[in-house]
């Protein structure tokens, strides 16, 4: 059982319940308002409605804002996997879907043991060192090109033929564009 999300939901109801009362009880300004909601002449006319049916109407609007919120919550938090009532706070496709441990493919329908963290911690960092180095040797096959590139416009095509054959000891600052491999 998760706790944290819980106790998030539970804080949350709470400041709702505040904040409608709050609502409810600023609105009451002005004298008209103070008379027709009974709070100045109270055996007035509408000391019936008030102290009877009217009475409910605030817990109507409490309990209504609460059960919005908790749906809100619920639907936002809950386990992905359809019929699931699990709090689902792992995140699975890249953040795609949220899943409870029992239905998250990464933890086999159990909840993840200390081996299980460890490894899958393992597996991220390798795998970020390896995008990390793929997207390295990109940027440096696109700095070499575009060096080539400088190389060949405005010198000889020999020279920009040698740059672009493969030849990365070229220095793009060379003004003397031999283009020599050597
Ligand atoms: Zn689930």
């Amino acid at each position: 059982m998760k706790w944290r999300p819980i106790i998030t939901v539970g804080l949350i109801c709470a400041a709702v319940a505040g904040v409608a009362i709050w609502v409810i009880h600023a609105r009451v300004a002005g004298h008209w308002l103070q008379v027709h909601t009974g709070t100045v002449n109270e055996p007035g006319p509408y000391y019936g409605f008030w102290s009877g049916f009217g009475s409910d109407l605030t817990e109507f609007a409490i309990i209504g804002t609460i059960a919005t919120a908790v749906y809100q919550l619920v639907k936002k938090y809950n386990c992905h996997y359809p019929g699931c009532w699990r709090v689902g706070n792992h995140p699975a496709a890249g953040g795609q879907f949220s899943l409870c441990y029992h239905h998250h493919p990464d933890y086999q329908g159990k909840k993840p043991t200390f081996e299980l963290i460890q490894r899958l911690h393992k597996e991220h960092l390798e795998r970020q060192a390896t995008m990390l180095g793929k997207l390295h040797e990109v940027h440096q096959h696109l700095t070499d090109k575009s060096a080539a590139a400088n190389d060949g416009s405005g010198l000889g095509a020999p020279a920009a033929q040698a740059a672009r054959s493969g030849n990365t000891q070229a220095d793009p600052g060379t003004l003397d564009g031999t283009g020599d491999p050597a």
